[in-house]
């Protein structure tokens, strides 16, 4: 049973925190109760009667010269009602509610008081546990106590180093655990309940220290291990520049340059490259995969989507195949002798730029020999899957370099501990010539307006998307949603050029649908948000989407970069589902007040949490037991801080890993 509480060790009881406390420290005159309160009162019993109702009941009243109180109690036998005799005096823990005469408490725990004066009461506040079934509050309470009963700094080591602790003012662990558990009965319930107490703090710091070291140990490991040395040739750089329509960004070209500088070192580069929708990722990944192809090694570029990977596919194409090479293409869905000769040309290493989804990292496709790792839109993929790759591109003693983008920013504590194994770099600057989208929000009520403002738009030459989103995780669904969202629009606006892609399409069917789009042979694009990522067609300028409640902000903002890109004043008109919950109204008025990435990512984790904004995956690598990012956040600075200080701790550090992650080897073998 303690097993499903996730208790396996004596050091687990003690990380088992309470809940909430009760206070059995006083005795409450009953006069004082105020609905709600959970306190121990004393009274004189007034009297004991069966109630046959609706359903049968023992009430007792007791009184203690300030007031009265009911007991109500629902499971009882004879023996307890007689026992209950007027004139006795009755110890009582419990909830004070509301009842049809008067406060009440049901069920309360309760002890006949023989000697009037002796009315011994706690010392400590009461902890309240998480339970699971079939084991009792009093059980894990009693466990919990025999395990402080040995508590000492032999019993637990104190894994945080004395200097450091004074410097940042840290409790010690066993203080902080004894406090936790049995909080003295003036401690401050309030902060215990917002998780700020500083024996809270404590705890949580030392957990997200663990996270940070185990992270930074995955960084070392990566560090001993040799690349390729990549300098930068001034060969094919140049002439890709010179083809390119445009001139970089300020920042692309620092960002570039950053990368270019890692790629000429020994070891592998671990980068992180941030940049809100738009801002010219896919540049900056195109010339570090040129930097390898210079040193005579292969890039690879993956995406998380066969749309996104496509798309990436006919960049890399139109770009590198100028310049004399060749580049390869591989998913899932290639099958058979297409796949096979793909398969040919990247181990032969006459395909020097390999572009794919995560089929780049099966068994069977063997790299002649590869010096770079592109992963585009990193959030959704997890810690673990980022070690998979690093091995997958092994080559003797060799990693390649790795260069990680996200679609969308993410929240700087959440870099600073989901990404604390990476260096980061940022593209704070948007190519120059772009209008900001205007959003606006109009209920699902008003379908019918906005179907006229569809048709008032096209018949200005503009082109729009219609976004149907998910009804639920499934595919499935939403495709038939979207299905018939296109089939009602065509019959209402008959005169429109209508188009339609899902993600259930054929790569080809969805590719010519696309074709058309961007060449302007259609007027209306519905999409499921398969379109979120990859696809580029400046002349769209207004975007409906559906439902955009049921999206996360991070996706809605991604949505919407689709729009924007032209020179036209663009439109995201978000038609929501009536009514919404505050936090959706919250939520999209954001989408409303700002088309800032950084904001809405800091928005979308304080109001959904970091599991959400990370993506599912990520989800299992971002567990924390007592510490909670948004609530310690503030935190995050000082651990890093502290983490750095730590290499002269090796034991320390080695232990707080095993202590908070568990000898888990996925994190420390890479
Ligand atoms: P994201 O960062 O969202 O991946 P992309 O790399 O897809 O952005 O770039 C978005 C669009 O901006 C593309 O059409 C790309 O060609 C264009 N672009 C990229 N860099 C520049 C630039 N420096 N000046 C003008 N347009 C650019
Ligand atoms: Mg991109």
């Amino acid at each position: 049973k303690l097993e499903k509480l996730g208790i396996h060790t004596l050091q687990d009881l003690l990380f088992h925190l309470p809940l909430r406390y009760q206070d059995r420290t006083r005795i409450r005159p009953i006069g004082s109760l105020r609905p709600g309160d959970e306190c121990v009162v004393v009274g004189e019993i007034k009297a004991a009667d069966v109630l046959q109702g609706r359903r049968r009941s023992l009430l007792c009243r007791i009184q203690d010269g300030t007031g009265t109180l009911t007991l109500r109690f629902f499971h009882f036998n004879a023996g307890q009602k007689n026992a209950l005799k007027p004139g006795g005096q009755l110890r009582c823990f419990g909830e004070a509610r509301p009842g049809p005469s008067g406060l009440e408490m049901v069920h309360p725990e309760y002890r006949q008081q023989r000697d009037e004066g002796l009315v011994a009461v706690a010392e400590t506040l009461t902890p309240v546990y998480p339970m699971t079934e079939g084991l009792q509050q009093n059980r894990v309470r009693a466990l919990i106590q025999m395990v402080l009963d040995e508590l000492d700094e032999q019993a637990i080591e104190e894994l945080l180093p004395a200097p450091l602790r004074d410097k940042w003012q840290l409790w010690s662990l066993v203080d902080s655990l004894r406090y936790l558990h049995q909080p003295p009965a003036d401690a401050d319930q309030n902060l215990m309940l917002e998780g700020k107490h500083p024996a809270q703090r404590r705890l949580a710091f030392e957990e997200l220290l663990a996270h940070n070291l185990s992270l930074q140990k995955i960084r070392l490991k990566t560090r001993e291990q040799g690349a390729p040395a990549l300098p930068a040739q001034q060969s094919l750089i140049p002439r890709f520049l010179d083809g390119l329509p445009f001139p970089l960004t300020g920042a692309q070209q620092r960002v570039s340059a950053e990368v270019s500088n890692d790629l000429s070192q020994p070891f592998p580069m671990l980068r992180l490259v941030q940049g809100d929708v738009g801002s010219g990722k896919t540049v900056v990944a195109a010339l570090a995969a040129l930097q390898a192809v210079e040193n005579g090694l292969q890039a690879a570029v993956m995406a998380p989507t066969e749309i996104l990977a496509e798309q990436h596919y006919i960049n890399f194409s139109n770009w590198l195949e100028p310049l004399g090479i060749e580049v390869a293409w591989l998913a899932g869905k290639l099958k058979g002798k297409a796949r096979k000769e793909q398969l040919a040309k990247i181990v032969d290493g006459s395909a020097k730029v390999v572009v794919g989804t995560h089929a780049l990292f099966q068994e069977e496709v063997v790299f002649h020999d590869l010096g770079l790792v592109v992963v585009d839109e990193q959030h959704r993929f997890g810690v673990h899957q980022r070690l998979s790759l690093r091995e997958k591109g092994r080559n003797g003693d060799c990693a390649p370099h790795q260069l990680i983008m996200t679609a969308t920013p993410i929240p700087r504590t959440l870099t600073m501990s989901a990404y604390a194994d990476l260096d980061c770099s940022i593209i704070d600057e948007l190519p120059p010539g772009r209008t900001p989208v205007n959003t606006v929000l109009i209920p699902d009520t008003r379908r019918n307006d906005v179907i006229e403002r569809v048709r008032a738009a096209c018949r200005e030459g503009r082109q729009l998307y219609w976004v149907c989103t998910l009804i639920e995780e499934s595919e499935q669904l939403q495709c038939q949603a979207a299905e018939v969202t296109c089939e009602q629009l065509r019959e209402t606006l008959p005169e429109l050029r209508i188009g339609l892609v899902h993600g259930r399409m054929k790569p080809a069917e969805k590719a010519e649908i696309m074709a058309q789009f961007k060449a302007a042979e259609l007027d209306l694009l519905v999409a499921t948000t398969v379109i979120e990522v990859g696809v580029d067609v400046p002349n769209a300028s207004v975007m409906i989407i559906e439902n955009p409640e049921r999206l996360g902000l991070a996706q809605l903002h991604q949505l919407r970069g689709r729009v924007g890109r032209g020179s036209v004043e663009s439109f995201c008109v978000l038609m929501y589902q009536q009514p919404l919950s505050q936090t959706g109204k919250e939520r999209l008025a954001v989408m409303r007040q700002t088309t800032d990435g950084f904001k809405i990512a800091e928005k979308d984790l304080e109001l959904r949490g970091p599991g959400e904004v990370l993506g599912t995956r990520q989800t299992g690598d971002m567990q924390f037991r007592i510490a909670d990012l948004q609530r310690d956040s503030d935190l995050l600075t000082r651990v890093r801080q502290l983490a750095g200080q730590m290499a002269d701790y090796p034991h320390q550090s080695q232990q707080l890993v095993w202590r908070w992650l568990g000898r888990g080897e996925e994190y420390g073998n890479v």
